[in-house]
């Protein structure tokens, strides 16, 4: 076992501080940064500090020396929390969930990532090979829809561009039988237009360096990513940390062991390539793409340069497009053929590692861990309709957290008959209802704005939101803050988040909205005879006079999305990993104390110490307590004679002198602090 750690490192959970203050917390959580321990508990939850470097903590004998063993019995790490949360799982039959929270570059993928690692090293000790193909299949999926989802931004060189929510299922021996992955509004605005400093997303990158000079010529591409405009705007083109050539072969050595056939692989790579070609100069090359994706026909020069739009009397009339719409239309082309893409590429990896055939009644109950990664907390110098999606998405899972650990701690104290003092948060529920609340809230104004027949510009909508959330205590116009000179008039609205204050300018967010795409690429995509194409292209089908119900707009699509991952979050018993960005500049050394302390008020850490201490850090059934410590009181050691095993473990506490510490439930003894477990784990440890 794992020695637990001298005092030298500071304390181990923040439940122990002397004190709850900031000053305290802050001092404890630098100490440890700077003595290379980044994880810290708050009783079942992880805090962690992104090192920026690599740490030798992730091995083989680590793994061991969590695997089964309780929270306080190791070191604070990401496996002891994935271990607690497949205990619950194996031992109760529990659904379970791994919420990882932070801002971007915090380091959440990095940790989800080891999370998997230890669910597949812990499991299928038989190594039954059906288990290890579905184990292998989760792994490797990380590194398709990294490559695929994933981009440099100015925060983070591996920035998750979509939400990643995957569940894995488990049989009744606790070895994963499979899973799905639900995915969450992909940033595809990336894919025509990147800040200065930012690049499109790997997977474009990737392929020009490192595809081989036989692909490359064979999809008609240079190998340089300067020559196409989709790969050049954020001039950003290299990435130190990340070798894109490398990541080829992995991604095409994961898409292969995933399942992908030979035919499919080649349909993407013919997809990435006929998008850097849609703004190429060389029109030859794209029809050259065209043709290879078996799509190039006479319609398909007519869908860049015209559209066909059904008249009122059932007419149907071809329309020319001027420049701007042109190349307006091709955008949105070239948006929708990579989101498709993407999407197609999960929906197949899950098609893959699908459960079938379970037979609850031969098999037992079939139990589910969830593991969400989702794109951070962000502030850019310029944010749009994207980083609106993600932080309300943010607001969603802090409520969540609010939620879940005040509720969670209520109903037990309640179930085991021990009464508990309540602690004041800060409740950003009232975030949450300003962007949602339907009537009232910036997405059904945004809807309205959108569904408004004939011109309704984006500073239209704005004047709107203004009139309609200008006293709102989180919103504030560039009207209300006359001397503001980082707000321009007519532009920009300002929320006030749990996470800080983010500027949004309205530009781009009525069309991101209401995200049109001309019927005729449709339908053109679903005439293809490549029939990967085609099958990303279902709604292709439809003609031209059949009348459409109105698509739901990204931002409605995208809260109901979310409001169903918080569900489904909400029936699972959750398990909390929260991240802490030490600096701005990617450095291993450098604490930040002003980024830091921001980080640990938004996330409530304070708050959520206080309430691990008000009441009680650690439980534990009767019967296991007994097991564990027997040997360290004479009345119970080899066996008790008490008539039950609550008597017992009293016998164990009152020989300690422990009784204030503690509190007896119906079948649980509830212990407040873990300084009365490390003194046992220590008398244990010595005899
Ligand atoms: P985003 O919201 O932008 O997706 P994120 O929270 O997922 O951000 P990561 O991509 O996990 O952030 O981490 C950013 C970078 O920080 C990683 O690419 C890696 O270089 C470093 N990093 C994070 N966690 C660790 C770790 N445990 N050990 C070493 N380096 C780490
Ligand atoms: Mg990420």
């Amino acid at each position: 076992m794992a020695e637990l750690e001298g005092l030298e490192f500071g304390k181990s959970d923040f439940v122990l501080l002397d004190e709850v203050t900031m000053e305290q917390f802050m001092d404890n959580l630098k100490l440890r940064f700077e003595k290379g321990r980044i994880y810290t508990f708050i009783g079942e939850v992880v805090v962690s500090v992104n090192p920026y470097k690599h740490l030798d903590i992730y091995g083989k004998e680590v793994i061991e020396d969590y695997r089964g063993r309780e929270l306080y019995e190791n070191p604070p790490h990401l496996f002891a929390v994935a271990d607690a949360a497949y205990k619950a799982m194996k031992r109760r039959a529990k659904d379970t969930c791994i919420v990882i929270s932070g801002e971007s570059g915090a380091g959440k993928t990095e940790a989800s990532k080891y999370i998997m690692q230890y669910i597949a090293a812990i499991t299928n000790p038989n190594q039954r090979a059906e288990v290890e193909s579905v184990k292998n299949v989760l792994l490797k999926s990380n590194c398709v829809l990294e490559a695929f989802g994933n981009a440099k931004t100015n925060r983070n060189d591996n920035s998750s561009r979509f939400g990643k929510y995957m569940d894995i299922n488990f049989n009744f021996n606790g070895d994963p039988t499979g899973g799905h992955i639900n995915n969450y509004l992909l940033e595809k605005s990336r894919v025509v237009q990147q800040q200065d400093g930012e690049r499109n997303f790997h997977s474009f990158y990737q392929v020009l360096r490192g595809g081989s000079d036989e692909l490359l010529k064979s999809l008609y591409l240079q190998r340089d990513p300067a020559e196409y405009a989709y790969t050049s705007q954020g001039a950003s083109v290299t990435l130190a940390s990340n070798n894109d050539s490398l990541c080829h072969k992995a991604v095409m050595a994961a898409l292969k062991v995933i399942g992908f056939t030979t035919e499919e692989i080649s349909s993407i790579y013919k997809i990435l390539s006929t998008i850097l070609h849609l703004v190429s100069p060389i029109l030859s090359a794209l029809e050259d793409c065209f043709l290879m994706l078996k799509f190039l026909n006479a319609n398909t020069r007519k869908a860049l340069l015209y559209r066909t739009v059904a008249t009122g009397g059932g007419e149907v009339i071809e329309k020319g497009h001027n420049e701007q719409e042109a190349s307006y239309g091709r955008d949105a082309f070239a948006k929708a053929l990579y989101e498709r893409l993407f999407a197609w590429i999960v929906g197949r990896i899950n098609s893959v590692i699908e459960v079938k055939d379970y037979n609850p009644a031969l098999h037992g109950k079939n139990t589910v861990i969830g593991v969400l990664d989702i794109y951070g907390f962000e502030i850019f110098d310029n944010n749009s309709f994207e980083q609106f999606c993600i932080n309300y998405c943010n607001e969603k899972l802090q409520q969540l957290f609010i939620e879940l650990i005040l509720r969670q701690e209520q109903d037990e104290y309640q179930r085991e008959g021990i009464t508990w003092q309540h602690i004041e948060y800060f409740n950003n529920q009232i975030i949450v209802d300003l962007v949602e609340q339907p009537h009232k809230g910036i997405i059904s104004i945004l809807d309205e704005a959108c569904l408004t027949a004939g011109k309704v510009t984006d500073t239209v909508c704005l004047d709107s939101m203004n009139k309609k959330l200008g006293q709102h205590p989180h919103y504030t116009s560039r009207k209300l803050c006359p001397g503001d000179k980082t707000m321009e008039f007519n532009r920009d609205f300002r929320i006030r988040h749990y996470a800080g204050d983010v500027t949004y300018s309205v530009e781009g967010f009525l069309d991101k909205n209401k995200d049109p795409l001309f019927q005729d690429f449709k339908r053109l995509m679903y005439n293809s005879s490549d029939h990967v194409l085609k099958e990303m292209w279902p709604d292709g089908k439809m003609s031209i006079t059949e009348v459409t119900k109105r698509p739901l707009t990204a931002a409605t699509l995208f809260k109901n999305s979310i409001i169903a991952l918080v569900d489904k979050l909400a029936c699972k018993e959750p398990y909390y990993v929260r991240c802490i960005k030490p600096n701005e500049v990617k450095s291993p050394l450098l604490f930040d104390d002003g980024r830091c302390q921001h980080q640990v008020a938004y996330l409530g850490l304070l708050e959520n110490v206080r309430v691990r201490r008000a009441g009680f850090a650690y439980r534990q059934p009767y019967a296991r307590f007994l097991q564990r410590y027997k040997m360290t009181c004479e009345y119970t050691w080899p066996n008790h004679l008490m008539s039950t095993d609550q008597e017992a473990v009293e016998a164990i506490v009152n020989q300690h002198g422990f009784e204030d510490d503690v509190a007896y439930g119906h079948t649980k003894l509830f212990v407040r602090t873990p300084r009365t477990l490390f003194t046992l784990e220590q008398e244990r440890a010595a005899l």
